[in-house]
């Protein structure tokens, strides 16, 4: 009887502790429980959080594709609801898959986010979308956050606490970075992506990423899961800092020089970072380093 029992208390074990790679290849296993889902390098990151009391998902997907593939892999995982959704950003390529998790998920982020979705929501997208999108799309509305909070909040779900941080102005109208401070994981939103140039909007400064990038890396994280891109470590608020730090001192000179905006856009180079993702976005870091420069 006793052998029987210990049997099935490894079958149970086993069942539980499924590794990524039964999940397929778009899954990593970051730590006990905590799983990170991306499709592509530059794609956005899906963080699963499994607890006592349930799921907690930050992020849902690149794509609808990407949400349903995470919804089956949780029902390999855990027989637990999504209890909470934490949404990073605004934009769809982190929040359209809301739906397909809410309800029962609570979906939170950060003053401001609900308003920036509604404007921004265009459910039309899905119309000329790849066949496999426009499936996974079946039964889409836009899912805004239930909870917004101010500057910082904290969640408790069974065992684990998740510290929700406000990042001002550094990427979208509504950043949040998720901090398990037992676990030491990072979720550290769309401030500073691995080898890859950031789309800076207009109401985003410099000053403001370097700052949300400060605070994170004086979190001392183990692992840092960005919105996009592989996990890693504070390395990449490292690269970031030097490469912005680097650009505010080229386009500074420049103005010094007199060259104006324009110019500055047709001849600044910045061959250190000639093989990050996205250089057709330098227009938008130029624009900001601009601005950082000139305080306009
Ligand atoms: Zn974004």
């Amino acid at each position: 009887m006793k052998l029987i029992l210990t049997a099935l208390t490894c079958v149970a074990v086993l069942a539980l502790s499924a590794d990524a790679q039964d999940l397929g290849p778009a899954f990593r296993k970051v730590g006990d429980g905590i799983y990170v889902q991306s499709s592509r390098e530059v794609n956005s990151t899906v963080g699963i959080v499994l607890t006592s009391e349930g799921v907690v998902l930050i992020d849902t997907g690149q794509t609808l594709v990407d949400s349903r593939q995470v919804a089956a892999a949780l029902r390999t995982l855990t027989p637990l609801p999504v209890r909470f959704v934490i949404n990073t950003e605004v934009h769809p390529d982190h929040t359209s898959g809301n739906f397909v998790f809410s309800p029962p998920a609570v979906v939170i982020n950060h003053a401001g986010a609900a308003d920036a979705m509604r404007k921004a929501d265009n459910p039309g997208r899905f119309a000329n979308a790849a066949p496999e999108v426009k499936a996974a799309a079946d039964g889409y509305r836009l899912v805004t956050p239930h909870i917004e909070y101010h500057e910082k909040m904290t969640l408790q779900v069974g065992e684990r606490t998740f510290e929700l941080l406000r990042l001002r102005n550094a990427h979208s109208e509504a950043d949040t970075a998720v901090w398990l401070p037992r676990e030491r994981v990072l979720f550290s939103a769309s401030v500073a992506l691995p080898k890859s140039l950031n789309n800076v909007r207009p109401f985003v400064t410099i000053a403001d990423m370097l700052a949300a990038t400060r605070m994170l890396r004086a979190l001392n994280p183990d692992i840092v899961v960005p919105g996009h891109g592989s996990p890693g470590t504070t390395r990449i608020f490292d690269d970031s800092e030097t490469y912005y730090t680097l650009l505010v001192e080229r386009v500074g000179a420049m103005v010094k020089a007199g060259q104006s905006r324009a110019q500055i856009e047709k001849e600044l180079r910045m061959p250190e970072y000639g093989d990050w993702a996205y250089q057709d976005r330098m227009p938008t870091n130029i624009d900001a380093a601009y601005r950082a420069v000139t305080q306009k």
